[in-house]
């Protein structure tokens, strides 16, 4: 069975085990995720937001076209990568995603990541890097690889937060710039 067959199947199970049926009655659809199966790398974000609920793919609001903006910086595009997020229903009124809807997502997240094999794994703000690293401060360890059983996470800050902070922007893009060299050092070692 082809990585996308199997990614295929994993979004039909979220559907079919009924993953929070609550998120899931409020959503205009469930947002699986999006790019290229045998990417190098799975950015994941948080949960769906307006935009993302109304056109069933992740980051294609404001926080998305900055996201766009940076991965050009780095020379790759939408179809290089693949996108996600932890939660995959949009949370009413965009709250913040519960620990329990959180965990409800989590083994489906490992499947997705388990079939694509990514070299990198870049944790988009503290929600989506504390459900894989759960000790650790994003203000801190920001810009820092981190390996942790048999992956490599990059936690970077989000790009909604990110946005409209000036500070916040440039350590965001700053550390955006350093992923070519640590997928380089993840090839070589
Ligand atoms: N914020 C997220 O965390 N994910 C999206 O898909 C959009 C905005």
């Amino acid at each position: 069975m082809s990585k996308q067959q199997q990614l295929d199947d994993i979004k039909q199970k979220i559907v079919d085990d009924k993953i929070t049926p609550e998120l899931a009655e409020g959503a205009t659809q469930l947002v699986f995720g999006v790019g290229n199966p045998d990417a190098d790398i799975v950015f994941i974000g948080e949960a769906p937001g307006k935009n993302e609920d109304l056109q069933g793919e992740p980051f294609v609001g404001a926080a998305g076209r900055f996201l766009n903006e940076m991965l050009e910086m780095i020379g790759l595009e939408r179809k290089d990568i693949y996108i996600t997020n932890i939660v995959k229903y949009r949370p009413p009124n965009n709250r913040d995603p519960h620990p329990d809807e959180k965990q409800a997502f989590i083994p489906y997240l490992e499947s997705q990541l388990d079939v694509i094999q990514p070299k990198l794994v870049v944790t988009l703000g503290r929600h989506s890097l504390n459900c894989f690293l759960p000790d650790l401060q994003i203000s801190r360890c920001h810009g820092q690889p981190k390996r942790y059983q048999g992956r490599v996470y990059l936690p970077l800050f989000h790009p909604a937060a990110a946005l409209y902070n000036g500070d916040m922007r440039q350590t965001l893009v700053d550390d955006f710039a350093s992923i070519p060299a640590i997928i380089e050092k993840i090839q070589s070692s």
